[in-house]
């Protein structure tokens, strides 16, 4: 299932090293977490250690200084294993913005550290309870006092805060009824969770569907040195969309992984198990389903492909992205759906994983950007189509 479309995988010894890995965290390993909602430390460290979550960082601050692709590839192999990403996915993309739009000081002073794992920067801050998808409109504040800054808010799913040393956090800095563009007064800080928790940093989990460490997490008046702003006041929504293309590519590879780790289960559990005189994968009603999702699959993958490329050419891969993501997650979906029903009662038992990833796959629909918002953003950017919005 792993064939490449035309070109030989560039990839291949990065997937076969990171297959390695992931065999030391058999479903078992996931199984127990899931029932504790535990944070899969041993997992992200072997990572870690492997070099892995330090990917896209430059060789010159301790990074491996590899390509989006290659990132894609370990996220892939990761969640086509069994294995799941989340737990540190978002250190591989927000460093994004620091490296893009971070001072020399700033990434003098973090980059290194977070590549050989000594710095973990896994918490990104946009969503809030109340403007959710509306970015523009969230309400957390940061006040400039001095060479402070001082932050008043909440945010919403901030994933894995318990296990960070760092956030990205989006706040409005300048009132919206007094900036021109909506998109305007906004900013990006890096905020230090180790300092702050307990001195205006509160952290409350989230108790989800599937094993997430998602968090809601409270400011009040929590101090920002001046010096942690990323890049320049009031154009952080800017940085941050900068980074989506790379995130939308990564997720939808994750998805990809997902779809082909369901695929591979149904196909064997079709062939081994016998009703009626022949293997239950012989019934088309069986067969189809499966063979659907993994047409579906194929599409999303050879759109993903064509992002990533794109990315890396320095090319706008915006339609690539967003329709790469939406589609892998639907097809990871398809496929999850195909695996449950061809594993009948079994795919519900714990033991056969199936149900796990059946929870975690879902999510893919709704966050980082829920399947409407990129159908308007096809309808809108790239079919120029009225805004709804
Ligand atoms: C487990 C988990 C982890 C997450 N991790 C993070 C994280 O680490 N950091 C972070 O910042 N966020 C995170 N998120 C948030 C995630 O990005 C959002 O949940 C997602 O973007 C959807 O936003 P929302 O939940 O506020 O839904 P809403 O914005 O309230 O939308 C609800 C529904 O309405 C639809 N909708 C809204 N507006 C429109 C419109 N104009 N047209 C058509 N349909 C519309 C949406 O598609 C959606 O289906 C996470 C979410 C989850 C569930």
């Amino acid at each position: 299932m792993d064939q490449p479309l035309i070109a030989a995988d560039p990839h291949a010894e990065i997937r076969e090293e990171v297959r390695k890995l992931c065999a030391r965290f058999p479903g078992e390993y996931w199984r127990e977490l899931d029932t504790r909602r535990g944070y899969p430390t041993e997992f992200v460290t072997a990572l870690t250690e492997a070099g892995y979550l330090g990917a896209l960082i430059p060789e010159e601050y301790g990074g491996a200084g590899l390509q989006l692709s290659a990132a894609a590839a370990i996220l892939e192999t990761i969640h086509a294993e069994g294995c799941n990403g989340a737990a540190c996915h978002a250190q591989m993309y927000i460093m994004g913005t620091i490296l893009k739009h971070g001072s020399p000081e700033q990434k003098q002073r973090y980059l290194p550290g977070i590549a050989s794992g000594e710095l973990r920067l896994q918490a990104f801050g946009v969503t809030e309870p109340t403007s959710g998808t509306d970015t523009t409109n969230l309400r957390t504040t940061a006040k400039r006092e001095g060479d402070k800054y001082i932050v008043n808010g909440q945010k919403i799913w901030t994933s894995r805060a318990e296990h960070s040393d760092l956030m990205l956090l989006l706040a409005r800095t300048t009132p919206k009824d007094q900036v021109e563009k909506r998109t305007d007064g906004l900013s990006t800080f890096i905020v230090d969770m180790r300092q702050a928790l307990g001195n205006g940093l509160t952290i409350r989990p989230i108790r989800t569907m599937m094993n997430h460490n998602s968090c809601e997490v409270f400011f009040d008046n929590m101090e920002v040195p001046a010096e942690n702003l990323v890049g320049v006041e009031g154009k952080g929504f800017r940085y941050i969309l900068d980074g989506m293309n790379a995130e939308r590519l990564l997720i939808a590879s994750e998805s990809i992984g997902d779809a082909k780790w369901f695929t591979e289960k149904s196909v064997a559990y079709s062939k081994e198990r016998v009703l009626f005189g022949r293997p239950i994968g012989a019934n088309q009603g069986v067969q189809f389903p499966i063979a659907k999702a993994y047409a579906q699959m194929r599409a999303a993958e050879a759109i993903v492909k064509l992002g990533l490329e794109k990315f890396e050419a320095g090319l706008p891969c915006g339609e690539e992205a967003n329709m790469g993501k939406m589609l892998a997650a639907d097809a990871a979906w398809a496929a999850a759906e195909a695996c449950v029903q061809t594993h009948g009662g079994f795919g519900f038992a714990e033991e056969y994983d199936v149900e796990r990833k059946f929870r975690e796959a879902r999510l893919y629909q709704v966050a980082p950007i829920s399947t409407n918002l990129v159908l308007s953003y096809i309808g809108q950017h790239v079919l120029g189509m009225p805004r709804s919005y």
